[in-house]
C-alpha cells in the first residue's frame, strides 16, 4: 500500500466528468490507499478543498499559503492567530502548508515570502501540526529561517518535492525533517538527486506525486495523478536496493508517523 503525501485534488485538471472519486478509484487499483491534498491559498481555495476531501475516505488536507501567493492581499492579511484557529478547526486538516520560499518563480517579493513562511512555522510550533515546506532556489534563506524559528528543533515536517541541493537536504535532515521525493527522481537528468536520495535514512523518506504536475517516467508530459506515486516509490526502492513492497511499507509507516492526525480507515466507502 502506498500513500501519496502531496497532491492537489482540487486542481481544475481533476475536474473531469468522472471527478475526483474516479481518481481515487484509479489510485486504489494501483495500490495507493490514501492521499494528502495540499492547500495553496487559504482564502480563495481552502473552503472548497475541505468540502472536497471531507466525504472522501483516507483523504486528508493541509492549510497554508504557497510562497507564490504570499503577497496576495487576502493571504497576507491572515494573522498567526487566525492561521492557528483555522488549522485546528477540522479533523481532516492534518498539516500546515504548503509554505516556504520560491526564488525561482519569484511571484511574491522575497521579504513577504519570508514573513509568510515564518508565520507558518510559528503556527506549526503552536499547534504541533507538521509543516509542508516548498523550497526552490532559496537554500541559504531556507536554512537560516528554519534554524532561527526552530531553535529547540520541535518543528516536525517535510521538505516536499525535494529537488534542492544536498546541502539543504542534509540541513533539513539535521533539523529532524522528512524528505519527500516526487516524479523528478525518475527523470534522466536527476542523478544528483538520486545520489542524495541514496543517503536519506529510510525512516525519513516520503513519496508524493505533486499531481496534476510532474508526472514520473514513463508518463512524463502527461497529466499526473495520485495513482502514479507507485512509480516514484519503485524508483526510490531501486535506489535504496530494497523491494518496492518494502518501500511502500516504510513510506506509509513514515506518513502516519509524521501526519499523526491522519487515521487510516480500511472500511470507509466514498460517499460523495
Ligand atoms: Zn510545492
Ligand atoms: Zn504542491
Amino acid at each position: 500500500m502506498w500513500i501519496d503525501s502531496h497532491c492537489h485534488l482540487n486542481h481544475e485538471k481533476f475536474l473531469t466528468p468522472h471527478g475526483v472519486a474516479a481518481e481515487i478509484e484509479a489510485a486504489r487499483a494501483a495500490g495507493v490507499d490514501g492521499m494528502l491534498s495540499i492547500n495553496c491559498q487559504i482564502v480563495a481555495e481552502f473552503p472548497g478543498l475541505l468540502s472536497l476531501v471531507e466525504p472522501l475516505p483516507n483523504t486528508w488536507c493541509s492549510i497554508g499559503t504557497h510562497p507564490h501567493d504570499a503577497a496576495q492581499e487576502d493571504e497576507a492579511a491572515i494573522t498567526l492567530d487566525e492561521l492557528i484557529a483555522r488549522a485546528t478547526a477540522h479533523p481532516k486538516i492534518v498539516a500546515i502548508g504548503e509554505c516556504g520560499l520560491d526564488y525561482y518563480y519569484h511571484h511574491s517579493p522575497k521579504e513577504i515570502q519570508q514573513e509568510c513562511f515564518r508565520k507558518h512555522i510559528r503556527a506549526c510550533l503552536a499547534t504541533e501540526l507538521p509543516i509542508i515546506i516548498h523550497a526552490r532556489d532559496a537554500d541559504e534563506d531556507m536554512i537560516q529561517i528554519l534554524r532561527e524559528e526552530n531553535p529547540h528543533q520541535k518543528l516536525r515536517g517535510v521538505m516536499h518535492c525535494f529537488s534542492s541541493t544536498p546541502k539543504l537536504g542534509f540541513a533539513a535532515l539535521d533539523l529532524g525533517l522528512y524528505i519527500s521525493f516526487s516524479g523528478i527522481i525518475t527523470f534522466k537528468k536527476s542523478q544528483e538527486l538520486r545520489d542524495f536520495a541514496a543517503q536519506v535514512p529510510l525512516d525519513r523518506l516520503l513519496v508524493e506525486t505533486d499531481s496534476p504536475f510532474l508526472a514520473p517516467e514513463p508518463f512524463r508530459g502527461e497529466m499526473n495523478r495520485p495513482a502514479n506515486v507507485a512509480r516514484v516509490g519503485e524508483k526510490l526502492a531501486e535506489i535504496k536496493g530494497i523491494e518496492p513492497a518494502e518501500m511502500a511499507r516504510i513510506t506509509t509507516n513514515n506518513f502516519f508517523t509524521l501526519f499523526s492526525k491522519a487515521i487510516l480507515n480500511k472500511s470507509q466507502e466514498i460517499t460523495a
